[in-house]
């Protein structure tokens, strides 16, 4: 059972790991960072807009959690427990290695633009989070679970999309239920910083 303490050293950890800043909505000054994030999202998809020709949908900030550069938006309902809380700073923290890998600017046209690189960008995303979960949680993860949290993300995947999602997902939820660590950045470095801290988070056997 992992407590609010290792969920911060956690949160702390994958926040340096990755280059990232969670604002967290229990703090008070989450409210200024929100301000910029949203502003910054608005000139973003202004210009995808503008240069592209493609309308992009604002997220409610309110309640989804998504990484845009380095700030990383909690909504109350990503944090409304502490399980739900792993599987959402794991997940944002993918989108923080993903950035890492491809250059924040790149990772976000990609993000934005190629429905293709998003759908395999939220299914990595999705699957770590769900990883974590597992490790907290001791419940499997069902396909159809990792498949539901694909439909229901701030940028709604097309069914192709969602079709083409679905099949990474469901490679990486075999490699879970097979009692292995997915080979996915931030799965695989959330296990080994609580395996390092504290072990007695984790409920399940890892090989
Ligand atoms: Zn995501």
């Amino acid at each position: 059972m992992i407590g609010a303490v290792s969920v911060r050293a956690l949160r702390d950890h994958l926040g340096e790991t990755y280059g990232l800043t969670y604002l967290d909505p229990r703090d008070a000054a989450a409210g200024l960072g929100l301000r910029v994030v949203s502003d910054a999202l608005h000139a973003a998809t202004a210009f995808v807009q503008r240069t592209f020709g493609v309308v992009i949908p604002m997220p409610d900030l309110d309640t989804v959690s998504l990484t845009l550069g380095p700030l990383v938006p909690l909504s109350e309902a990503s944090v409304a427990t502490l399980e739900d809380e792993v599987e959402t700073i794991v997940h944002e923290a993918q989108h923080g290695a993903q950035q890492q890998d491809g250059g924040t600017l790149q990772a976000t046209v990609d993000y934005l633009l190629s429905p293709e690189l998003r759908a395999r960008a939220e299914a990595d995303a999705y699957a770590a989070g769900l990883f974590a979960r597992y490790l907290v949680t001791g419940i499997p993860v069902t396909e159809d679970e990792a498949a539901a949290r694909l439909t229901s993300g701030p940028y709604h995947l097309a069914p192709p999309e969602v079709d083409f999602a679905r099949r990474i997902v469901r490679s990486h939820v075999a490699t879970i239920n097979a009692g292995l660590c997915p080979p996915i950045s931030a799965a695989i470095e959330a296990y080994a910083f609580l395996r390092r801290t504290d072990p007695a988070a984790i409920v399940v056997e890892i090989r």
